[in-house]
This record gives structure tokens, C-alpha cells and sequence, in this order.
């Protein structure tokens, strides 16, 4: 099957849910053993089936084939959200004491997770200081256990070369994870560029309507657990689990199978299956909503670029854009529709600029069919010093746009007159 025939049947069987053609929610908690024989088998994770809803779900299974095929990976995990997925993805093969290495220009939610949550639990995270695959070389040591990069960073927009970062990793034993969450598998597929663990927030273009949170983690099953040999929790006996080995019982899939059985099994951060049902739907039009916000987006940040009260622009799909070549490179289709810009005139333009506005949402969201607008300066980052400020690129002029799947024209109306109006006070 092809990407966008994938998108509508991937992982589903009709024979096998009463032969009904969408995907039906399973409102169930816990499943029927059976006999104490098959109940036996499946807490040995002998045979395949469901449990407990926290553990695994039909509805939830589905969702998971579905991404696993569409990232071109071996096995998908599904989470309650992103930072769920996030959490397991690097908890599932860390310790106290380890490292990991990351990108400096994250999401503010994985920033925190980092440097606060991860820190209390005595995991290490070094970020590196540049975007060149040297810089993040440079940070590893013998305790590192992965690299973690975004691709199109939310919301620096910025491209780190996947390709070459995946070999530093590869040299090093250790695998490299990339959130996926804004180009979605649409624009990219990061393990077709070397990487092994795919990273989702479900909640933004996979679900694409702005009301499912969910989240997901890919497993390419490329990773060489054994030979790498600093990831003793996969390749030798896990006791919780009457000794079984993951890379002698699971193969390629050891990682995911791993995340299921201990990191769901023991934080429960699992979805609701009537989530992974809207995600389903959601995901049905997943190309024909990416073609369409990346057009949209082009279009407008060609005409921001042009607007004499617009200071910058930031969108990767310009030619003036320093990641323009790495754009061609890794999202040939299109890059997305979160774009970046400056608007003349300071946090008083700011304001009124947004309280104009009729078209674009005023929240934080991303990824929906409608536009959102977001102006982090005096909301999201306000509680930062002016400082930390700078140092996460929250100018006073910065605004974040979500191009929703309206019409380009509306947007482009909507946006001349309330720059207009900002330009007046
Ligand atoms: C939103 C987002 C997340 C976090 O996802 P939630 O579903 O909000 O928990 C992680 N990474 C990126 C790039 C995001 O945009």
C-alpha cells in the first residue's frame, strides 16, 4: 500500500470488529482470559491479546499499526498525549546516572521535561549549542544513551540535518529520536533518514481538528539493542517479567515491546480509546489537510515577507530561510504550517494586532483546521525574565501562526487589516 491508502486501512480488518467500516471504540476496561491456561500466556506475553486497557486496547492496537506503517516502523506505542510519549520514549532506555543528549531548540513542554522532571529523576540531559552534527558529538559521553532532536522545531522552525546526525549517534552505539510532531509522517519520514525512534504529539497534525490529545512513540527496529551493548535492560533477564529477554523473545520489536510491558505497565500514561477513534478519523485526511496548510502557509509567509510592517519572517519554505536547502532536502512536499514573524511596533502593536484579529484563534495550539494565532511575549512565556526571554527567541515583536485550512484569501485579509490597525496606536 501506498502513504495515503495506508492512511485509510493500515492495521484494520473489518472481518475481524463485526465488519464495521470505521474503526469501532472499545469502552472496556478489561478483557476476558479465558481459560487460566491463555490467562497464564498472556502476563508471559507468550501469546498476543488484551488485557487491560491500560496495557493495550483494539481501538488503541489499531491507531498503533497504523502509525507503525505510516512511519515505516516495526511496532507503535500509543500515549494520552505528547509529553507522555516523549517521557516513555527516553524513560524506556534510561537510568539514573545516564545521559541524553538534545537538541537546544525543543517545544517548551520537552524543555521542562528535561531540565526539571528528568533531572529530579537523576537523567542528564546536555544540550547542545549549536545545530551541527559536531555539536552534539561533542556533548556525548559514556554515559549518553540517545540523542532527541525535533524536526521543525516548535516553534524555532529550524531543521538539524537527520542524516548525519543519525551516523554521530550510530558511532556512538546509542539511537536517535526525533519528534515528528510538525512535519507528521506526510512531510517526513525520519526513519527512512537513519533515525530509530519516532516521537508524536497526536494531538496536533495526526489528529489534525484540535480534539483528541494523544501521543505516540515509532519503533523502527533498526537499532542493534546487542551490539550496541549499553542497554543491559533490553538484552538481559527483565525479573518483573519472570526473566525474559527482549531481544531474544522480540527481535526487532524489543524497544516497543519493552515500553508496553514496563513503561504503560507502571506510569499508565495509555490513551482513551475514544481519542484514538477521533485520531483514527482525524488521521483519514492526513494528506489532503498537510498539502493544503503547506500551500497556505507558503503563500502567506511570501506575503508577510513582502509587508513593510512585518520586521522578519520565519517559515523554511522561503528562500531567504537559512534551513531553506535542508527543507529540500527532508520536506520536499512542503514544510509545514507554523510560521514565525515580526511585527513592527512593539508589545503595543502586539496587542492590539491580536485583539483585531477575526480569522485565527487567539490560544496556543498548533495543528488545527482553524488558524491560531499566539503572541508568547505577553502570554505563554510572560512569566519569564525578559532574559530568559531572548534566550528562547520570545521577542517582544514575536508571533506564532498556525495556518488553518480557511481560505488563503480570508486569512491574508484578515491578517492586512489588523496589521493595519496595530500600526496605528
Ligand atoms: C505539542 C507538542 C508536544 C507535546 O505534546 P502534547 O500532546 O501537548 O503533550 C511535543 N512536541 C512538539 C513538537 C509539540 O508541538
Amino acid at each position: 500500500m501506498k502513504f495515503d491508502t495506508k492512511l485509510l486501512h493500515a492495521g484494520y480488518e473489518p472481518k475481524e470488529h463485526q465488519m464495521c467500516i470505521n474503526v469501532p471504540i472499545y469502552p472496556t476496561t478489561a478483557f476476558d482470559f479465558g481459560e487460566v491456561q491463555r490467562g497464564a500466556d498472556l502476563f508471559d506475553l507468550k501469546v498476543e491479546g488484551d488485557i487491560y486497557t491500560r496495557l493495550s486496547n483494539p481501538t488503541n492496537n489499531i491507531l498503533e499499526k497504523r502509525l507503525a506503517e505510516l512511519e515505516g516502523g516495526v511496532g507503535a506505542l500509543s500515549f494520552s498525549s505528547g509529553q507522555a510519549a516523549t517521557t516513555a520514549a527516553i524513560l524506556n532506555i534510561t537510568n539514573t546516572g545516564d545521559e541524553v543528549v538534545a537538541a537546544s531548540t525543543l517545544y517548551g513542554g520537552t524543555c521542562n521535561l528535561f531540565s526539571s522532571t528528568f533531572k529530579k529523576l537523576g537523567i542528564n540531559v546536555k544540550f547542545a549549542k549549536g545545530e551541527e552534527p559536531e555539536d552534539f558529538e561533542r556533548e556525548i559521553t559514556e554515559k549518553t544513551r540517545c540523542i532527541f532532536i525535533e524536526l521543525l522545531s516548535n516553534p524555532a522552525l529550524n531543521i538539524i540535518d537527520i542524516e548525519k546526525l543519525a551516523k554521530v549517534a550510530h558511532k556512538h552505539n546509542i539511537p536517535l529520536i526525533v519528534d515528528n510532531t510538525i512535519p507528521s509522517p506526510y512531510l517526513c519520514k525520519p526513519i527512512e533518514w537513519g533515525a530509530d525512534i519516532v516521537v508524536h504529539s497526536t494531538t496536533k497534525y495526526i489528529s489534525g481538528h484540535g480534539n483528541a490529545m494523544g501521543g505516540a512513540v515509532i519503533d523502527s527496529g533498526n537499532f542493534n539493542w546487542e551490539a550496541s551493548g549499553k542497554f543491559p535492560e533490553l538484552t538481559t533477564p527483565d525479573e518483573s517479567y519472570h526473566g525474559i529477554i527482549y531481544t531474544k523473545e522480540f527481535g526487532k520489536a524489543a524497544y516497543i515491546v519493552k515500553a508496553r510491558a514496563q513503561i504503560l505497565r507502571d506510569m499508565g500514561s495509555c490513551p482513551s480509546p475514544f481519542n484514538s477513534y477521533l485520531t483514527i478519523s482525524g488521521l483519514e485526511t492526513l494528506s489532503l489537510r498537510m498539502q493544503r496548510h503547506c500551500e497556505s502557509a507558503l503563500k502567506i509567509a511570501q506575503w508577510l515577507e513582502q509587508h513593510p510592517a512585518i520586521s522578519w519572517v520565519n517559515y523554511p519554505g522561503l528562500k531567504s530561510s537559512k534551513y531553506y536547502e535542508l527543507a529540500q532536502k527532508y520536506t520536499p512536499k512542503g514544510c509545514s504550517s507554523i510560521i514565525g514573524f515580526g511585527l513592527k511596533g512593539g508589545a503595543k502593536a502586539g496587542e492590539k494586532f491580536i485583539n483585531s484579529l477575526s480569522i485565527p484563534i487567539h490560544t496556543t495550539n498548533i495543528g488545527d483546521t482553524r488558524s491560531i494565532i499566539t503572541y508568547p511575549y505577553l502570554t505563554t512565556h510572560r512569566q519569564l525574565s525578559d532574559e530568559q526571554k531572548i534566550a528562547c527567541g520570545v521577542t517582544d515583536d514575536f508571533m506564532r501562526f498556525s495556518v488553518g485550512l480557511e481560505d488563503v484569501d480570508d486569512i491574508i485579509e484578515d491578517l492586512d487589516r489588523a496589521i493595519k490597525l496595530s500600526q496605528c496606536v
